[in-house]
């Protein structure tokens, strides 16, 4: 390949030109920098990589790993399979089938088996939240908030490593009940069209920056053709930027994206990246900071958001660090998120009430202009609801809560109150305050 080993000029400075390569459960073991991890490690990453989805990238072991901090390294955990994301039963079961050797099929049937036993649907958002045109249902696109649409283009179901805590992943592990995606936009346009409402559109998957220029074009180039007055922003929720960076960078395709972002702008509408960063760590190389660059340099603007993880990111100063990072590089922090009831949530969830502590410790030492972050919030079926604090109200104990986006419209900015709880980590484990029997989103 003639691109190989040749270096580019980027701002006046050298970046080295590295083509992707992926590590799944079946390359793994010949990452230099696993062969010296103990055999038992090794083992465990293959249990838990036969029933969660599990991949990595060179970049992602070379430049954010620090090998020297195995096993407590954030980004290690980020993306190589944890003993403890499994409930112990799973594991052993899943152990014991590999260790004796079981057919390709019964492995699998045992692993299908275990996923179903997970939760494969937090929030209930594939059945719950799927729009429908003309009596058909438009798998691949949900539509919970009034101005917002997610659209799940199908070549954009996967990403360049994948999170141990994804609660998507249901989709990456090759059932088809659990997939949902589109192809075409005729109908996403038509659906746009009978919905004046919406403003913006949310690209996503998987992370819709894993496609080539040309497929992603072709969504955006309809989205942009098609006479919509109502549409003003298009989202793309990406992870890109911190797992390949490349991306935007030597990727053959790179500058043909890049131009495909100036081409929105230049349409009249405007782009804006959601992307997920766990860890400051994601932000330091020198092939990360470029990247955030190039995509500003196009008029794209980059939003922030993260859930917020035992083990990865769990004290104030990590989001300190995070925060005045990404400001200083040109990002605008945005959402701090409370991790899913999924099937890892047991080994990534901390209580809300020290969610809480670890915000407010991290929002009181940044300026005003990273306070554009809301959160510690939690993405459950009524909607968004952001913890505000704990506080004592007629001698009663309570979480002050509200919500910032509603199913309904009109819950947005609603305040309301639950019995304070020391160990809840997600809404349903919580009670209405002061007697009440429900909270005001039950009542409809
Ligand atoms: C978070 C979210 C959005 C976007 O909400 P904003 O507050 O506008 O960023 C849209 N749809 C769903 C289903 C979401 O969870
Ligand atoms: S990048 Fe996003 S969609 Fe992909 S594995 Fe991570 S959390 Fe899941």
């Amino acid at each position: 390949m003639q691109f190989l080993n040749q270096s580019f000029k980027i701002f006046g400075s050298t970046i080295q030109n590295l083509r992707y390569r992926a590590y799944t459960l079946s390359n793994f073991r010949q990452i230099p920098q696993i062969q010296s991890l103990p055999e038992e490690q090794k083992f465990a990453i293959e249990v838990v990589g036969h029933i969660l989805p599990f991949k990595t990238n060179n970049y992602v072991v070379d430049e954010l790993i620090d090998w020297e901090d195995i096993p407590n390294d954030p980004i290690f955990l980020l993306t190589f399979p944890q003993r403890n994301i499994l409930y112990p039963h799973h594991f052993e079961e899943m152990a014991k089938v590999l260790k004796n050797g079981s057919s390709e099929e019964r492995i699998n049937e045992i692993a299908n088996k275990i996923r179903r036993e997970l939760n494969t649907d937090p929030a209930g958002q594939i059945k719950h939240n799927i729009p429908s045109l003309e009596g058909e249902e438009l798998i691949g696109m949900q539509h919970k908030y009034k101005e917002t649409v997610l659209f799940f283009p199908s070549e954009g179901q996967t990403c360049h490593a994948y999170c141990t805590f994804c609660f998507r992943w249901p989709q990456f592990v090759g059932i088809d009940e659990f997939k949902f995606a589109m192809r075409e936009t005729k109908r996403l346009i038509r659906y746009l069209h009978k919905h004046p409402e919406i403003t913006d559109i949310l690209i996503t998957g998987g992370d819709p920056l894993v496609m080539k220029a040309k497929t992603l074009a072709k969504y955006i180039r309809a989205l942009l053709e098609a006479d919509l007055p109502n549409l003003q922003t298009i989202r793309m929720g990406t992870k890109s930027l911190s797992y390949w960076p490349y991306r935007f960078l030597t990727d053959p395709d790179a500058g043909e994206l890049l131009n495909l972002f100036r081409e929105v702008q230049r349409a009249g509408k405007y782009l804006a990246f959601m992307a997920h960063f766990n860890h400051p760590r994601e932000l330091e190389t020198k092939a990360v900071q470029d990247a955030i660059m190039r995509v500003r340099e196009t008029g794209a603007q980059i939003r922030t958001q993260s859930p917020l993880l035992a083990h990865i990111n769990d004290r104030s100063e990590i989001w300190v660090k995070m925060w005045k990072e990404q400001v200083r590089l040109g990002c605008i922090p945005y959402y701090m998120f409370i991790p899913r009831d999924t099937s890892a949530q047991h080994y990534f969830s901390i209580p809300l009430v020290q969610a809480w502590q670890i915000f407010r410790k991290a929002y009181q030492n940044i300026s005003g202009i990273s306070r554009t972050v809301r959160g510690p919030s939690m993405s459950a079926k009524p909607g968004k609801v952001q913890i505000l604090g704990v506080n004592e109200i007629n001698g009663e104990k309570v979480f002050v809560l509200r919500m910032l986006q509603g199913r309904n419209p009109d819950w947005a900015l609603r305040p309301f109150f639950a019995k304070y709880n020391e160990k809840a980590i997600w809404l349903d484990e919580l009670e209405p305050a002061f007697g009440a029997k429900k909270f005001f989103f039950e009542e409809e």
